[in-house]
Parts: structure tokens; C-alpha cells; sequence
């Protein structure tokens, strides 16, 4: 029997309709879900391939795919439910809709390190579901539980990447059940990375603090809609690192079929699909306040009846294909050059070499910031400096920003500078970003928090040489980045 090994999604549908139980769920080496044909036990009915996403070229699909008929950038009005969502909060927007129906919901939960299938039937359990868990999800048991849900005449909303929605919806129509109850969303997906690539990364994080890590968050809002910074907990204290960041985006370890990805497309799967309204600043630049704004596409009518019950909740706005940059809704993302010898270097030499060699992986960068908190500590001790810009927007800032947060320590923080453009005027932790040009005529001192010391002497040296600086005193921290092995 031809299976489809290294591409298989991980959907599960094969295993839940093999009639003879010869299909296992696996974990294959590089860390993905995936299955196994024990060819002992096989019959080679072909029930597998006939569910299998991965089985159906582009072409075959097309006549079951929907075309995408509306298009919306969509806030929920509620500030706070922004926050806690990825983008815009649609999602939550629409499983509020259905949990008030008495329906149920299926999506996924970060649980003990991976990223995991759960079902859902009460409020307070839907806050598990916000968030994208940037890794391949665990889908477990829930097309069963799907099945019997409909079954039961319960309303039920799946949400997932369209190759599992496809598993799922090809699995229900080849057992016969009913789907006049079931809505589907999929998300517009760059890919998803391998979750034992993830679990080696936090193995390498508690290794380094000797403790466990919480609350890992994909993508922490604090920095931002537009910019993407993971945050997680260590003995209550919080960090942040692009480092999981870097993994995901250099695309040496995204699941195979990610790379040949079917979905990618204005054909949709799914009744609804979400994702990231990118270039809202462009189109719409009302709209763009950096807290996120989703990107809402529907492609039928179960889809737009779904909308209709989330309107009186959302500011929206419906948009033209051509103003929503999605590359993933053009085509899959490219596989690395290095992708061979990314794994290469795994299997040789570990996770942390092959990461340190190909995705930009720092380590652990707090270390800096906190002997640069240290240092304007000893500043200030000192009365050097009393009310201070803080000079380099970027993680080692936020991670001195967020220390002097935690412990209240008597600094005045007039604002936060950069020459990016890109920052100037987002608010981080309540200060807000000023232009190096704007501070004609200010008082105070500039502190450059750079963790580099050459960094910082060609920061100082540029400021030093404006005119408009020189009633301003300019204060270097130190950390010990460019004399120890990083
Ligand atoms: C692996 C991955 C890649 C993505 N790539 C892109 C992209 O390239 N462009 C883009 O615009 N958007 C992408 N998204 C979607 C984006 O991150 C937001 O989920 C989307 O914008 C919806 O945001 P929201 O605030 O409405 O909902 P959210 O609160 O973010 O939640 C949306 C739903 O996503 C589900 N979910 C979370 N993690 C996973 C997972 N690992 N697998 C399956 N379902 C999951 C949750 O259960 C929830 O039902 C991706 C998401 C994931 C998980």
C-alpha cells in the first residue's frame, strides 16, 4: 500500500476510519505526529488514502473547496480580548457565538509542553483556546469525539490548520455523519514546526536556569501586534527571546508537507478562514492602533451566518483580496536551502548547535539585560541620573524595562528612543517611543541600553555629534556580552 510518510500532516483521519486498526500514531525523528501502516495487519482497502489530505493533488480538491466570497479586517471591540488573541480576537469572537448556542468547541490547548486538541463546552475553558501555539498540534482522540458530538445533535465549531480540517472532513464523510452542525475555521498558515524541535528548546531553557518553564507565550503582545517576541515565566519571573521566533521563521523545520502545502490558496476548506490582517496601516490606517487586527475571510453561507452573529461586536471593514498581504494564501513557504543540513547538524551534534548555526538562535540574552538593569542601578544609586530616555527598542530594552516594572525603583522614564521609524510612537510598558530627531531641546540623560559595547559607542558617537544633544548627558550600562562566550 503507497503511504504518504514524510508528508503526512498528522490529521489523524487514516487512523479513524482504518477498519482493521493497522494504522499507529507515531512520532517520527524529527519530532512530528505522524502514523505508521503495520503492513501485517493491512488489508489494503484504501479507506486511508481516501481520507488523507495529502493524498489530492490542487486540481482533484478544487471541486470541494469553497471560493472565498467576503473578505474583512476585523477588531473586537473589546480591547481586552485583542490582547489574549493573535490578531484581531475573531475567534473568540465567533466561539463565544457558539458556546451561547450550547455548542461545543474543538481547538488547541498548550498543555505539558505541547500543543494539544482539547473539547470545550463552557466559558471559563475558553481562554485555553486563544492564542496561536506556533508547533504542529496533537490532535489525539477529537475526531471521535466530533463524531459523537454531532451525533448527538450538538452544535460544534472545529478550528485548525486546513489540512486538518480536510482530515476531519474527509473522515466524517466516509463515516456518513451528519455535518449540517459543524462549523469549520482554518487558519491562514505559514507552517507548523516540529513540536520536538520546541520541546529540545525548552529542555535547553530549564537546563539553563535549573527550573521549570511557564506560560510559554507564542507571541507576546506587549511588543506589539507587528512585532513577534515569545515570552514565558521561570519562578514567576517573565522573559523574552526571539529565539523560538528565529526557529519558526527560518523554515529549516516546518513539517514536510508544510513546504508543498495545498491550502495555500484562495480555495478555502473551511466556512471561515482567519488570520493576520497584514498591511492594515496601508489600507486602513484608522484601524491600525498595533493591538491586531484580523484578518476574516468567509467562503459560505454557514460562514456568513457566523459572522452575522459576531457584528454588533467587532469594528470591521470589508476589504479587497488585493489589500490582505497574506503570501501564505499565494502559496506554501519556501523550504530553506539548509533545511538538509539543519537536520544534518541535529542529528550529528544536537538541537542547540544546529540552531545555533542556522536560526539565529542567541541563548539565553536576559543574562545581559539583567547586568544592564544592574548597572543603571548602580547609576542611579550613584545620582547620575534622575529622569532618563532609554535609548534601543528591541527584547534586551523590554527585558530592562520590564525589571524596572517589577521593582518599583525610583527612575523617571521620560520616554523610550530609536531612530526606526517603525517604532516611533507605540507605547511599551506606558512609554512611549520618541525619534532620536525629536528631542530638540530636552533635558535629562540618554541611556543606551545596548548590550553591545561596540553597539553602544556608535549609538553615543552619533548622538554626541546632533547639536541639539549637548545640554543632555548620555549614560552607557555595561554587560559583560563582548567579553564572554555567548
Ligand atoms: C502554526 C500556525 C501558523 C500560522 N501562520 C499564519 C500566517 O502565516 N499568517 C496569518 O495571517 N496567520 C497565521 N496563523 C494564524 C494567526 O496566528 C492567528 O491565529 C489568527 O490570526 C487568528 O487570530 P485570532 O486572534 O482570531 O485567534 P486566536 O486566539 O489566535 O486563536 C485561533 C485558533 O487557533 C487555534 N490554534 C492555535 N494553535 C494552533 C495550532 N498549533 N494548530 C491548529 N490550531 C491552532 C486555536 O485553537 C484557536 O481555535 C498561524 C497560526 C498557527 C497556529
Amino acid at each position: 500500500m503507497k503511504t504518504y510518510g514524510e508528508l503526512c500532516c498528522g490529521c489523524m483521519a487514516c487512523i479513524n476510519v482504518c477498519p482493521v486498526h493497522a494504522i499507529q500514531r507515531v512520532v517520527d525523528e524529527k519530532g512530528f505526529y505522524s502514523v505508521s501502516v503495520d503492513s501485517e495487519v493491512c488489508i489494503n482497502c484504501g479507506k486511508c488514502l481516501s481520507v488523507c489530505p495529502i493524498h489530492y493533488t490542487q486540481e482533484e480538491r478544487k471541486p470541494e473547496m469553497h471560493e472565498v466570497q467576503q473578505i474583512y479586517a476585523v477588531q473586537a471591540k473589546d480591547g481586552e480580548k485583542r490582547l489574549k488573541s493573535q490578531s484581531g480576537g475573531a475567534y473568540t469572537l465567533f466561539a463565544k457565538a457558539i458556546l451561547e448556542d450550547q455548542g461545543i468547541l474543538y481547538g488547541v490547548s498548550f498543555e505539558k509542553n505541547e500543543a494539544v486538541y482539547i473539547r470545550v463546552d463552557e466559558i471559563n475553558k475558553l481562554e485555553l483556546l486563544k492564542g496561536s501555539k506556533y508547533i504542529q498540534a496533537n490532535m489525539g482522540n477529537v475526531i471521535e469525539q466530533v463524531e459523537s458530538d454531532l451525533a448527538d445533535g450538538r452544535v460544534v465549531l472545529y478550528a485548525g490548520t486546513p489540512c486538518y480540517v480536510e482530515g476531519l472532513l474527509k473522515c466524517l464523510k466516509e463515516k456518513r455523519v451528519r455535518t449540517s452542525n459543524l462549523y469549520t475555521i482554518d487558519l491562514v498558515c505559514h507552517g507548523v514546526p516540529s513540536p520536538g524541535i520546541f520541546k529540545d528548546y525548552l529542555s535547553v531553557l530549564e537546563n539553563q536556569y535549573e527550573e521549570d518553564v511557564h506560560s510559554f507565550n507564542f507571541r507576546d503582545k506587549l511588543f506589539g501586534w507587528g512585532d513577534h517576541v515569545c515570552s514565558y515565566k521561570v519562578n514567576g519571573k517573565k522573559f523574552f527571546s526571539r529565539d523560538f521566533v528565529n526557529i519558526f521563521y527560518s523554515s529549516v523545520c516546518l513539517n514536510e508537507s508544510c513546504y508543498v502545502c495545498r491550502y495555500s490558496s484562495m480555495h478555502r476548506v473551511s466556512d471561515i478562514t482567519i488570520g493576520d490582517y497584514w498591511g492594515i496601516k496601508e489600507s486602513y490606517p484608522d484601524m491600525d492602533d498595533n493591538l491586531g487586527t484580523s484578518l476574516v475571510i468567509l467562503n459560505t453561507e454557514k460562514g456568513k451566518e457566523l459572522f452575522e452573529c459576531i457584528k454588533d461586536k467587532i469594528v470591521y471593514q470589508r476589504t479587497p483580496a488585493s489589500d490582505c498581504k497574506q503570501r501564505n494564501l499565494m502559496s506554501p513557504t519556501e523550504k530553506s536551502e539548509k533545511y538538509d543540513e539543519f537536520w544534518q547538524l541535529y542529528y550529528e551534534r544536537g538541537f542547540l548547535k544546529a540552531v545555533q548555526e542556522y536560526c539565529d538562535y542567541k541563548g539565553k540574552e536576559e543574562r545581559w539585560a539583567s547586568e544592564l538593569y544592574e548597572s543603571l542601578c548602580a547609576q542611579l544609586e550613584e545620582g547620575k541620573i534622575n529622569e532618563v530616555y532609554l535609548y534601543g527598542i528591541g527584547v534586551t530594552m523590554m527585558q530592562i524595562l520590564y525589571h524596572i516594572q517589577e521593582s518599583n525603583i525610583d527612575i523617571k522614564i521620560i520616554g523610550l528612543l530609536d531612530r526606526n521609524e517603525k517604532y516611533v510612537g507605540r507605547r511599551y510598558f506606558g512609554y512611549e517611543v520618541v525619534r532620536e530627531q525629536m528631542l530638540l531641546d530636552s533635558e535629562g540623560s540618554i541611556v543606551i541600553c545596548s548590550k553591545s559595547e561596540n553597539n553602544t559607542s556608535i549609538i553615543l558617537k552619533r548622538l554626541q555629534s546632533k547639536k541639539e544633544y549637548e545640554n543632555m548627558k548620555f549614560v552607557c550600562l555595561k554587560s559583560s556580552w563582548n567579553t564572554v562566550e555567548k
